[in-house]
């Protein structure tokens, strides 16, 4: 399929005449993939972020269902301030002569003289979620008018803590016909967002994020921070003759300490990081792809550009913070068709950054246990009992007592374990009692210490034996 350009889709005159004037050539990837469907009144959920051209694949069709009558039509809403303003500065320059009202709608301006510019009639509203709620209960923005929304840059209003809101929102949009979402990351409270203000939505991605993934065996250990070596034994003692490891840590000190206890295992492994001069990096390379190491510890920069065909093991000993970066990492193996595969550690607390790696570019990531040790070789370390492991997304370990809703109230256990233990309140979490046991979660950093605490002493004269929940 050729390129389409702008002249194709037989534009409103006043967007192509803007278009033109704005020295635009082509639609980027996400506009021609985002505009024809969004033209056509269909739900779109865009991934994309700044830089790809998202703002005009939104923006283009919701300038054409407008019409310049000053009433609310439509509402745009971005996390930040400075992207409301960006948006509704490119809204107009692509609306050319067109003569929407395309307001923004943020807090920390004068709200007063908002509301009498609102009251005058706007077309479109481009705002941040706070103030927008703000507006409408005010009776200055008629939510249930808005026919078109869009909601940009999702995952961004996620961590900032911007969902409630747009949930408000979106609930008080009864006259909302369709609807555009755009984000760069998909974890896994967008993805229902998605299925919840979505209708049969066109997916959409734009060309810098079209990765492609490897078709190789993933799987992730869950496995905590003292027993990523233990794992990774495991996995190594699982290699076959000829086989080649490439292991990411997230840091360069990371990567010289793995070589080392590697090398003190008997493993012949290198290191390969940004810190080392350009022919030793070479070196370790033309080893590494000769086949004379069979196993490169290396951080993500390092890597960058590594090409060996060789590779039949990726290890992601620190899961990347990058939902990009994993992508990239586990595309080193299984070249040319050969098989591979990943391996990732995963902490309890990082179980939902796996997710969204997952979510994000549409992959399944089986939770396994550690492969089996094959007969006759020796572990590298040995398994430790490692909290990390049991506590949950929030660093939450689950506790189970044996005292019952009768026995005390919730929170004369809270207010006894912190007094006892000596820990902060915010160490304990959600408490909840049954007839006869109850559980509290404790921070995965004062657990042990809490724990011990709970079996040593007694709590109004009664044991509370206390037990981990796995
Ligand atoms: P955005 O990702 O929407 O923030 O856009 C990034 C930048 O690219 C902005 O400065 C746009 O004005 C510009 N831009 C968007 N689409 C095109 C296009 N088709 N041709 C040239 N520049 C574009």
């Amino acid at each position: 399929m050729s390129t389409p350009t702008f002249s194709d889709w037989d534009l409103d005159s006043d967007i192509s005449e803007a278009i033109k004037g704005m020295g635009w050539e082509e639609p980027t990837q996400i506009q021609s993939e985002s505009i024809p469907v969004a033209r056509k009144g269909k739900d779109v959920v865009g991934q994309a972020r700044t830089g790809s051209g998202k703002t005009a694949a939104f923006g283009i069709p919701i300038i054409e269902s407008c019409g310049p009558n000053g009433s609310l039509q439509s509402l745009v809403l971005c996390p930040t301030r400075e992207l409301a303003v960006q948006v509704a500065e490119e809204m107009n320059n692509l609306q050319g002569k067109k003569g929407l009202k395309i307001e923004t709608v943020y807090g920390g301006t004068d709200i007063e003289k908002q509301a009498k510019l609102l009251d005058k009639g706007v077309d479109v509203i481009v705002g941040t979620p706070g103030r927008v709620i703000d507006m409408s209960k005010r009776g200055h923005i008629d939510l249930p008018a808005i026919r078109i929304f869009c909601l940009d840059e999702a995952d961004r209003m996620l961590d900032m803590g911007f969902f409630p809101d747009v949930l408000w929102i979106v609930e008080k949009m009864t006259g909302r016909s369709q609807t555009l979402l755009f984000s760069a990351t998909f974890p896994q409270e967008v993805l229902d967002a998605t299925e919840e203000f979505t209708n049969d939505p066109v997916h959409v991605m734009s060309e810098d994020l079209e990765v492609e993934v490897p078709e190789i065996d993933q799987f992730a250990i869950k496995v905590g921070r003292l027993n990523k070596m233990w794992a990774l034994g495991r996995i190594v003692a699982n290699m076959s003759e000829g086989d080649q490891m490439l292991i990411f840590t997230n840091t360069k000190r990371m990567v010289d300490m793995l070589d080392e206890r590697l090398d003190r295992q008997g493993v012949d492994s290198a290191a390969l990081h940004g810190d080392m001069a350009q022919n030793k990096r070479e070196r370790i390379l033309d080893s590494f792809r000769d086949g004379k190491k069979s196993i490169l510890v290396a951080t993500d920069v390092a890597a960058r550009g590594l090409d060996v065909d060789g590779i039949t093991h990726v290890v992601n000993y620190d899961l990347p913070d990058e939902t990009e970066s994993y992508v990239h990492r586990i595309g080193r193996t299984g070249r040319m068709g050969r098989s591979g595969q990943a391996w990732s550690f995963v902490g309890g607390s990082e179980m939902s950054q796996l997710d969204k790696i997952a979510n994000t570019w549409g992959m399944t990531i089986p939770m396994v246990d550690a492969p089996e040790l094959p007969d006759g070789s020796k572990e590298m370390a040995r398994l430790k009992e490692d909290w990390d492991e049991i506590s949950d997304c929030f660093g939450m370990v689950t506790v189970r007592l044996s005292l019952g809703s009768g026995d005390a109230s919730k929170l004369a256990l809270a207010d006894w374990i912190v007094d006892q233990a000596r820990v902060p309140e915010v160490a304990i979490g959600e408490i909840s009692m049954g007839d006869s046991e109850s559980t509290v979660e404790v921070h995965v950093k004062k657990a042990s210490y809490v724990i011990d605490v709970l079996k040593s002493r007694d709590f109004q004269g009664r044991r509370l034996q206390p037990a981990i929940v796995n």
